[in-house]
């Protein structure tokens, strides 16, 4: 019952905050509405009297308010209607954007690594209707309750016995909460299965993944198993969509057999002579709307239910994100320039959600202006080392200290605008060329110049001479006429963007060159090493970089090498070869596989 308040609290909010115009004007219409339905049989049961008493004038003065009435709820629903939709529209895109916010807005990832947050979040995108219409079903249900108000303070004073009916109200709302729960049981079952599907159907979709389905022949395969997970969801989701119908039904059945007994007891007490046969008449218009009013009520309160629901998860995401990422208490301001260094104190590093231990009490010192390299194998937690100087993560223990400052009183955000960096699952920014570059720096980005000079520091002036209109082409196939590049072009424009700051406290190159060929990358770091002398010598910069070929590490000032989570050794090149450990081992294995 909480969540269900929570969520119809914060629908009637968010419809609000999405337009309280048009909140006021739909409240409005449907007072209208609501209150005219039970205002009717009251006139009719006016005419009645008037005529049974031969009261001509009285007769035609109620008479005449009936297609007045109607007049006034029909053009109340014509208008109600054009509004509704306008207020759902502005109310879901409220709602996206907010999605959007609490899914890119956060300063670290720990939440993309949530099962319970994924799991939300694909209940929401398969909930489009139930939130689309929340508003609508949220103001409806209440006219829905200001109607059956009228309706039952009309039946009490026709015959309070009446009153009775209220108890055989019950059922039916019980029967619509328990098919509620059927569905929401139903969908937990699935979620799973269902993030299967979607993940299905983007593989079946997305141009990158057309090769290998192609050259393994997995289309059928594909398209198989999207049909079979797809085939079960459909059958649960509706099995429990009829069950709930039935199970509804039957609530509604023990509601019309009360209403039955009513009826009987008000035409009794007609021929009695305790009711005039206006009241019959109210009695018997009532009885035709109430049911349909119990009906509406049942259907309401079943998607109500849903939509709150819906509502609530988003709340839930909102309440996640305000826990996992609370506003650094006491933030510290990040340094205009690095004088000492950063140092990494016995840090320690688990993944959310996960037991294993990535890192292990490292301790390591990075002299302000160094130039520093991690090597070691797949899997050693070099780039879990980069995220965590980025702060994507704070670290599990221990503390990493910039300038005798810990690095988690900066606040994110700020601490990242002074940073550069180039990673290898770089993004593909398919803008102009210059956007493309250019948001390494947004402020610069409509700068040419600048941006050309970024260019050039990524060694990435071949790629954009070959464009047919320099920077200012349209790159990518999300345009018809968009200039397609290599996954080498591609690299070499986001190294660009990496280069866009300059005057980064932390430069930083994470394996940013695997799709560029031995000798690219060699000019590259020739370029990269040139222009981190250069921020080093402005701000005293880091440059760190994470390398597999030993030709560009070896011109780091310090080489760590990482070793399950471990700092194993550490030295400029000519210091971890004299020591001829693990370093020195895999310097000759590649030195003689490229020999
Ligand atoms: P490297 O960069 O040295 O290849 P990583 O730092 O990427 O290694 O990974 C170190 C370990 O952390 C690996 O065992 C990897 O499986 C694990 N890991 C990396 N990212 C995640 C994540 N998001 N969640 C859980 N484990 C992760």
């Amino acid at each position: 019952m909480r969540e269900f308040l929570l969520g119809f609290g914060s629908i009637m909010r968010s419809g609000w905050r999405a337009s309280p115009r048009r909140m006021v004007v739909v409240f409005a219409l449907m007072l209208l509405e609501y209150v005219s339905w039970p205002l009717a049989p009251l006139v009719l049961k006016e005419v009645t009297d008037a005529v049974v008493a031969r009261d001509v004038e009285g007769a035609t003065v109620a008479a005449a308010f009936l297609p007045f009435l109607a007049l006034l709820n029909q053009i109340g629903g014509h208008l109600a209607h054009v509004v509704w939709v306008e207020l759902c529209d502005l109310n879901l895109l409220q709602v996206n954007r907010e999605l959007g916010e609490l899914s890119h807005g956060p300063q670290g990832l720990e939440h993309h690594e949530r099962p319970d947050y994924a799991d939300r979040l694909e209940l929401m995108r398969n909930e489009g209707n139930p939130m689309y219409q929340s508003v609508r079903v949220s103001v409806r249900s209440l006219g829905l309750a200001v109607q059956l108000t009228i309706t039952i303070v009309m039946l009490t004073l026709l015959e309070p016995l009446l009153l009775l009916l209220l108890l055989f109200a019950l059922p039916p709302l019980a029967t619509a909460r328990w098919a509620h729960r059927r569905f929401e049981f139903a969908i937990w079952g699935d979620v799973e299965r269902s993030r299967e599907a979607t993940h299905l159907l983007d593989l079946a979709v997305r141009a990158d993944a057309a090769k290998e389905i192609r050259i393994f022949g997995l289309e059928d395969e594909l398209r198989g198993r999207l049909r079979a997970s797809r085939e079960q969801l459909r059958r649960r989701r509706f099995r429990a969509e009829y069950e709930g119908v039935a199970v509804m039904s039957a609530g509604q059945l023990v509601f019309a057999l009360g209403y039955v007994g009513g009826l009987l007891l008000v035409v009794r007490g007609a021929v009695a002579g305790e009711h005039t046969p206006g009241d019959v008449v109210l009695a018997v218009t009532l009885a035709a709307q109430m049911n349909t009013l119990v009906y509406d009520i049942v259907f309401a309160s079943g998607f109500l239910q849903r939509s709150a629901q819906a509502m609530a998860r988003l709340a839930w995401l909102r309440g996640l994100i305000a826990r996992l990422y609370p506003p650094a208490t006491r933030a510290a301001a990040v340094p205009a320039r690095l004088r000492e260094g950063i140092r990494f104190e016995r840090v320690g590093f688990t993944y959310p959600g996960t037991e294993t231990e990535i890192l292990r009490e490292l301790d390591l010192e990075v002299p302000a202006g160094a130039t520093i390299a991690f090597v070691g194998e797949n899997g050693a937690g070099k780039s879990t080392l980069v995220k965590l100087l980025c702060r994507f993560y704070d670290p599990t223990s221990g503390r990493i200290v910039v300038d005798g400052e810990d690095l988690a009183r900066f606040p994110a955000a700020d601490w990242r605008e002074r940073i550069a960096a180039g990673f290898q699952d770089f993004v593909r920014f398919e803008l102009v060329a210059r956007e493309s570059v250019g948001v390494g720096d947004l402020a610069a980005v409509e700068d040419g110049a600048v941006v050309a000079a970024a260019v050039e520091r990524a060694a990435a002036d071949d790629v954009v001479m070959q464009l047919p209109d320099g920077l200012e082409t349209q790159l990518g196939k999300s345009h018809a006429d968009g200039a397609e590049l290599s996954g080498g072009q591609w690299q070499k424009l986001a190294l660009a963007r990496a280069m866009m700051r300059t005057a980064p406290l932390l430069l930083i190159l994470d394996e940013p060159t695997s799709a560029l060929d031995a000798h690219a990358e060699h000019v590259l770091f020739e370029r990269y090493a040139a222009s981190a002398r250069a921020v080093a010598r402005a701000t005293g910069g880091i440059a760190v970089f994470v390398s597999h070929r030993f030709s560009t590490v070896r011109m780091a000032d310090l080489i760590v090498v990482i070793d399950g989570g471990a700092i194993v050794e550490q030295g400029s090149h000519a210091e971890l070869i004299a020591r001829g450990g693990m370093y020195a081992e895999l310097f000759s294995l590649q030195a003689a596989a490229y020999g």
